[in-house]
């Protein structure tokens, strides 16, 4: 059997290298199909009696329990672990043997691990449908894909298309993930200009910024945000990943970087999109997206969230071979969720 996304053959998503245009609008279309799956008006048993390993060996919300709802809602079951400490690699098992061992109980594996290049030895030790959920500084494919799909749903609002847009990344591009499986997936797209914007010690890694390059598209990039930076048409800003280094190469990271809203008035077109992958780093000293936004349409974030859940049933759908089935699967759900999930919900309802 052929997949529109493998990986050796696999049914298996380890980066964003593996797609193209045509298996994401495949993907996206059955996102769409699943999508009132995940906002509870309908159901879809189509994982009846199939389990979903979710293996995370490193901090997640979002991811982990994204993916185990989203194999939930298909009628799935999702056997979790969090953290090395209650795992068997804390008594010296590799890998590989964790991995063929796991491929015996499940029917498919998510993992997230703290090491660049350990999720691909996973996928190495089995042939279930396995998905990286964010391997180190290396990337986080799913949420490159979620956050394509947001941005060409709120574009499609305001008649806007990615070819020829001004997309400005902020903060630690050197070891987010989510920007560097992102920059990519957006370069299969024409005439972008990036502007990217981080202290020197942050800079995007040059592999990336050369596969960029290679597809055509305009890097610009700086050190602080500058006067003359103007049009913006999505600000990407990122949390800067402590936990993956030394303090000293944060040098340089000052309040200065701060998106907020003076940061849009001055330097974005007006309808511009703000994302940010989340978690944003709420203390002070951290300079994350400001809260000074959180009332504001243009705010995307919990949209991008919510996007998770059907984009990652749609990877399971077509990993698992089931997603000629949605359709006549989906039934109405029998009870009723609010309309608004959130507070500021309702403020993303403009043209
Ligand atoms: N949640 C994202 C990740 O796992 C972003 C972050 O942690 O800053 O990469």
């Amino acid at each position: 059997m052929s997949y529109s996304i493998s990986y050796n053959a696999n049914p298996q998503l380890l980066s964003v290298g593996q797609l193209t245009l045509d298996s994401i609008a495949e993907l996206f279309h059955y996102a769409d199909m699943l999508r009132p799956v995940a906002s509870r008006v309908k159901v879809c048993r189509i994982l009846e009696g199939a389990v979903l390993a979710n293996l995370f060996f490193e901090a997640s919300t979002r991811t982990r329990i994204s993916f185990g709802a989203a194999f939930s809602r298909l009628g799935g079951a999702v056997c979790d672990t969090t953290g090395f400490t209650f795992s068997s690699m804390a008594k010296g098992e590799s890998i590989s043997d964790t991995s063929r061992v796991i491929s015996g109980y499940v029917d498919a594996i998510v993992v997230r691990h703290p090491e660049k290049g350990a999720v691909s030895e996973f996928a190495a030790a089995t042939n279930l449908p396995l998905i990286n959920g964010g391997d180190g500084p290396g990337e986080h494919p799913s949420q490159a894909l979620l956050d394509l799909y947001t941005i060409i749903n709120e574009f499609s609002r305001v008649g806007k298309s990615i070819n020829g847009s001004h997309i400005a990344m902020v903060g630690d591009l050197k070891y987010g993930r989510t920007v560097h499986s992102l920059i990519q997936l957006l370069s299969l797209y024409k005439g972008i200009k990036f502007t990217l914007i981080s202290p020197t010690s942050l800079q995007m890694p040059s592999y990336i910024l050369d596969a960029v390059e290679h597809s055509g598209n305009v890097i610009e990039q700086r050190t602080s945000f500058g006067e003359e930076l103007k049009g913006i048409d999505i600000i990407y800003a990122t949390r800067i990943q402590k936990e993956r280094f030394t303090s000293e190469e944060v040098e340089g990271y000052s309040p200065n970087f701060q998106v907020n809203k003076s940061f849009i008035e001055a330097h974005c077109k007006s309808n511009a999109i703000v994302m940010h992958p989340l978690p944003r780093d709420s203390r002070e000293e951290a300079y994350d997206l400001s809260t000074d936004l959180d009332s504001d349409p243009r705010l995307a974030i919990f949209r991008q969230t919510d996007n998770g859940v059907p984009i990652r049933m749609a990877l399971f759908s077509m990993l698992m071979g089931v997603e000629s089935q949605i359709e006549r699967n989906l039934r109405n759900a029998t009870w009723k969720s609010p309309k608004f999930i959130g507070p500021n919900d309702h403020f993303a309802l403009r043209e």
